[in-house]
């Protein structure tokens, strides 16, 4: 009993290593650090968003590795970045012809 859930530690932990390094491998186009929220018109580095819920992952993480690797998986093909201040998907690049109108325009708090 206790070498199995031994045996499932280093699954997890062979897992969560893997998906680091499909995501350092997918990342190899890098989205730009700053982005312009075309709702908000914040101006700083982006956050990521992942669908579902953290609490649902590590309750399918606890009894099996399949569900909680699956469950994640899946969260990190919908993951996208959103604004950090207002949590939109409307990001432009802050270089571009709209996000510089963005920043200029923005009202200074
Ligand atoms: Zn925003």
């Amino acid at each position: 009993m206790g070498g199995r859930r031994g045996l499932s530690w280093i699954l997890v932990l062979a897992g969560t290593l893997g998906l680091r390094l499909f995501g350092a491998l997918r990342g190899g186009k890098r989205p730009p650090a700053v982005a312009v929220c075309s709702i908000c018109g914040h101006c700083g580095p982006p956050r990521r968003h992942l669908p579902g819920s953290a609490r649902v992952e590590r309750l399918l993480w606890l009894p099996l590795l399949l569900p909680g690797l699956l469950y994640r998986l899946w969260r990190l093909s919908g993951s996208r970045r959103v604004c950090a201040a207002c949590g939109a998907a409307h990001l432009v690049p802050p270089d571009s012809e709209l996000g510089q109108r963005l920043s200029r325009g923005r009202t200074p708090r």
